[in-house]
Order: C-alpha cells, then sequence, then structure tokens
C-alpha cells in the first residue's frame, strides 16, 4: 500500500462546508487502498487576523509568543477535519507539529527543520487511521514551539512525504497546477503540466506563492515527488508535476513572476550588516567591491518596522518599496531569440541573469503590468 501526503491549504479549509469537501476527498482517496496523511493550513484568513491582533498589542511582538499564537489557527483546522473524517466513518487522528516529530531550529517565526522523525504518524497509518497534521510548526531541541515561515504547511507535507517514503505529495489549493504565472494577474497564462525543481524554486523564490519556495527546495534535495492540485477540480485533473526530468521544451522560458516586498539592505562592511541581519531570513545575498547587499522579504518580518530602523540607525541603506519580476526558464542567455526579447523588455531596470531566471528590480506599482507584457512578450502562443 502506497503512503500519500496531501496538503490542503487556507482556502480550501476556509469554511465548515469545505473542510467537509476536503474530508469527502481523503475518505475517497483513503477507501480506495492508499495510507493518507493530510497536512491542513489555518482557515482562510486566519493567520493574517492573528498577526493583525498580534500587531494591535504590540509594535514588535515577541516572537515566541508570536509562534504560539499563529500556530492555533493549523491546530483548529486539524482538529475539525478529524472530527469530519471520524463522521464519515473513517478512523483518523490529529496530531500538531510537535507530535509527528517535527524538529526544528530554536529560531522563531521562521524556523529551519532539522530532522522529521514521524514514528507517531507511522504508528497510526499501521492502525488503518488517516493521519492529520497541523502544517507550519514544529517544535526547537528546547522544546519550544516554533512556525516554519509563510506558507510553511507546503515543507511540512514534503519533508513528511520524505521521512515516510511516501509515494507522492499533492499540494491542493484553489488553482489547479502551477500556470506560467498567476493566472489572476494574466489572463492569458497557461497551466503547466510539468516542471523541473529548479524552474519551481525559481519562480516560488520569485513570488509564485502556488508552492513555497522551502518546499521545493526541500523536495528538490529528498526527491520527493511533488505535485499542485486544486481542491476544487475533479479528483482524476492532474494539475502540475514537479519532477526531475520534464520533457524538453521548444520554447526555454517556462514561466513569468512578480514579488512587491522586497526589503534591500546595504552596507559597506560584510560583518555589520550580518549583526544587524542575524535572526532575520535573508533570502539574497550579494557582495560587490566594498558593497554587500541582502535582500528579505516583507512577509518574513512580523517586526519589518523595527528591524528597518534599526538597519537605518546602524548606517546601513534601506530601500524598503522594491518590486521584481522574474522569468524563469532553461539557457535563457543562450537562446539568442529569447535573450534579445529579454533584454528589451528588462534592461530599463537594473537586472540580473542567471542559469535559471532573469530578474529586473523596479518599483511595486510597476510589477503586474511588467509581468503581463513579459509574459505575453515571451509565452504567448505564436
Ligand atoms: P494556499 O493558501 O492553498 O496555500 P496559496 O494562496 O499559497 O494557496 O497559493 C495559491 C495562489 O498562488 C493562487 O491563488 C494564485 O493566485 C497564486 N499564484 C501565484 N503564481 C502562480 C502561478 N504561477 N501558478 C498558479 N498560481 C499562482
Ligand atoms: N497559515 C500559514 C500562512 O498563512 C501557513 C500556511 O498556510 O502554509 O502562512
Ligand atoms: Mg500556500
Amino acid at each position: 500500500m502506497a503512503i500519500i501526503v496531501q496538503k490542503y491549504g487556507g482556502s480550501s479549509v476556509a469554511t465548515v462546508d469545505r473542510l467537509k469537501q476536503v474530508a469527502r476527498k481523503v475518505v475517497q482517496r483513503r477507501r480506495s487502498g492508499d495510507d493518507v496523511v493530510v497536512v491542513v493550513s489555518a482557515m482562510g484568513d486566519t493567520t493574517d487576523r492573528l498577526l493583525e491582533m498580534a500587531r494591535q498589542m504590540s509594535s514588535a511582538p515577541h516572537r515566541r509568543e508570536l509562534d504560539m499564537l499563529l500556530t492555533v489557527g493549523e491546530r483548529t483546522s486539524m482538529a475539525l477535519l478529524s472530527m469530519a473524517i471520524h463522521d464519515a466513518g473513517v478512523d483518523a487522528i490529529s496530531f500538531t507539529g510537535s507530535q509527528c516529530g517535527i524538529l526544528t531550529t530554536d529560531s522563531h517565526s521562521r524556523a529551519q527543520i532539522m530532522e522529521v522523525r514521524p514514528f507517531r504518524v507511522q504508528d497510526e497509518l499501521a492502525r488503518g487511521r488517516v493521519v492529520i497534521v497541523a502544517g507550519y510548526q514544529g517544535t526547537s531541541y528546547k522544546r519550544e514551539i516554533t512556525t516554519l515561515g509563510r506558507g510553511g504547511s507546503d515543507l511540512t507535507a514534503v519533508a513528511l512525504a520524505g521521512a515516510l517514503g511516501a509515494e507522492a505529495c499533492e499540494i491542493y489549493s484553489d488553482v489547479d497546477g502551477v500556470w506560467t504565472a498567476d493566472p489572476r494577474i494574466v489572463p492569458s497564462s497557461t497551466k503547466i503540466e510539468s516542471l523541473s525543481y529548479e524552474e519551481m524554486e525559481a519562480l516560488s523564490r520569485g513570488g509564485a506563492k502556488v508552492l513555497n519556495r522551502d518546499a521545493v527546495a526541500w523536495a528538490r534535495r529528498v526527491g520527493v515527488a511533488l505535485y499542485a492540485r486544486s481542491t476544487f477540480a475533479p479528483d482524476d485533473a492532474r494539475g502540475t508535476a514537479v519532477r526531475l526530468n520534464p520533457p524538453v521544451r521548444p520554447n526555454p522560458v517556462i514561466g513569468v513572476t512578480g514579488r512587491k516586498d522586497w526589503i534591500r539592505v546595504q552596507h559597506t562592511q560584510a560583518s555589520v550588516l550580518s549583526d544587524l541581519l542575524c535572526g532575520s531570513p535573508v533570502v539574497r545575498r550579494r557582495a560587490k567591491s566594498n558593497l554587500v547587499t541582502a535582500w528579505l522579504v516583507k512577509e518574513d518580518l512580523p517586526e519589518a518596522s523595527v528591524l528597518i530602523e534599526g538597519c537605518r540607525a546602524a548606517g546601513a541603506t534601506v530601500e524598503e518599496h522594491l518590486g521584481s519580476v522574474t522569468v524563469v526558464g532553461t539557457g535563457l542567455g543562450e537562446n539568442q531569440h529569447t535573450y534579445q526579447l529579454l533584454v528589451s523588455q528588462l534592461s530599463e531596470w537594473p537586472n540580473e541573469l542567471t542559469e535559471t531566471s532573469w530578474t529586473a528590480w523596479l518599483p511595486p506599482d510597476l510589477v503586474d503590468q511588467t509581468v503581463r507584457i513579459v509574459h505575453d512578450a515571451a509565452l504567448a502562443r505564436r
């Protein structure tokens, strides 16, 4: 019997009715013979609402207490889903991240998973139960409750899939896969059938939140077969597969994505910058002659304004209104046609070409329209 890990995101469990719909899908899968582990996010915008309450309490909410608060969201969903599955006549049990052996570093807000020891999950699967897991959380070696960063339930699912030797990890959201651009922003975008881990990681890092960037990186590292699907599509809909060797495509460009929440911090001394950002999740770093630059994203920083103030007080230059447009593909600099096309689209802003991506830095209010224009130039059907 195969082990399948499914993850249902916030919009899929936003209401009691949607939780019941998820329960029906899970029960059907269990009855088809698979062992099923289900990871759930907080209902709808619960995490944002809890964060807002914390911000009303304090301008720099204590990180430990913030994690205690935010993990409540996922616990609510796991218990409710377990009840619904019981009602449908299938045995189920819910676990927090700590109970299912997700061990993390001792940092709050965006802890790293160090190890997964899923013994209790394995025992319950052996008893024939469906195991429901609260996503986005773990426990540190000091037995403190930690969270894994925004969108971190995807990482919970992938890490558990890896530790359990699952056949597949299916991430269910409100879109039926990964598209060539966010379908809410680019009407002409189309669904991608399959893409490589590296391409997906570049898309996620550039802002395509349909799959969390840490989750994709983990899946690549441990070789988990990853699928993005819609909760609301028919059960046989295939979604998108993220895998080792996707078929070769004629167009080097696979997708275009944008982000509007970068913070860029620059200082002449690397050691000063490291001290300033110690404990804050840095997404990218670059060093050029006597200037060191670090990029962070606001969604990772519950206390962004305090961090920015501290950096400025220590003599760092901070740009807090920065967006990006990233074109993802393979050999973008090698294909003459693609190279010329992207130079003409992106070179008016500072930009950077790597193996799998081409990123331009621009004001946040230009991001959506630029994603649309670049997408249609590089990917619209010819
Ligand atoms: P969940 O809450 O279920 O984790 P998310 O909101 O994190 O779901 O991710 C799904 C959303 O990702 C979609 O509603 C869509 O707007 C957005 N998205 C951004 N880029 C893409 C893309 N390239 N393909 C599909 N969806 C995308
Ligand atoms: N509830 C958390 C968030 O909103 C984690 C997740 O949904 O994956 O970021
Ligand atoms: Mg998500």
